[in-house]
């Protein structure tokens, strides 16, 4: 089960977020913040701004999906996600661009 699957409408959100063992949370954050994702004692927390349209809701939670598909969240710096770092951004906004091509 991947993202690839959710966007071929074969399963839906709560199917992949179960799968990764997502917490999915909507927070107010700083307008410059779309969200983030951390792995906090084997569970992997995504916060999106609760401020944002609901399709850039959809575009941030695919985002900090492929950030947790590619593994990017196994670095020793726990706080790392909190403040993105602009090579794993490149490389999930990428991922998500390939798998919608
Ligand atoms: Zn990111």
């Amino acid at each position: 089960m991947n993202i690839q699957n959710l966007l071929l409408g074969e399963i839906d959100q709560w199917d992949l977020l179960n799968y990764y063992n997502v917490t999915l949370l909507y927070e107010e954050l700083p307008n410059s913040v779309n969200g983030f994702v951390f792995n906090y004692d084997g569970i992997n927390f995504i916060v999106i701004n609760k401020f944002l349209s609901y399709y850039k809701r959809k575009k941030t939670l695919l985002h900090e999906l492929a950030h947790i598909e590619l593994n990017q969240l196994c670095q020793k710096d726990k706080d790392l996600f909190a403040f993105h770092i602009s090579k794993y951004e490149d490389e999930a906004d990428n991922y998500i661009k390939f798998l919608l091509e």
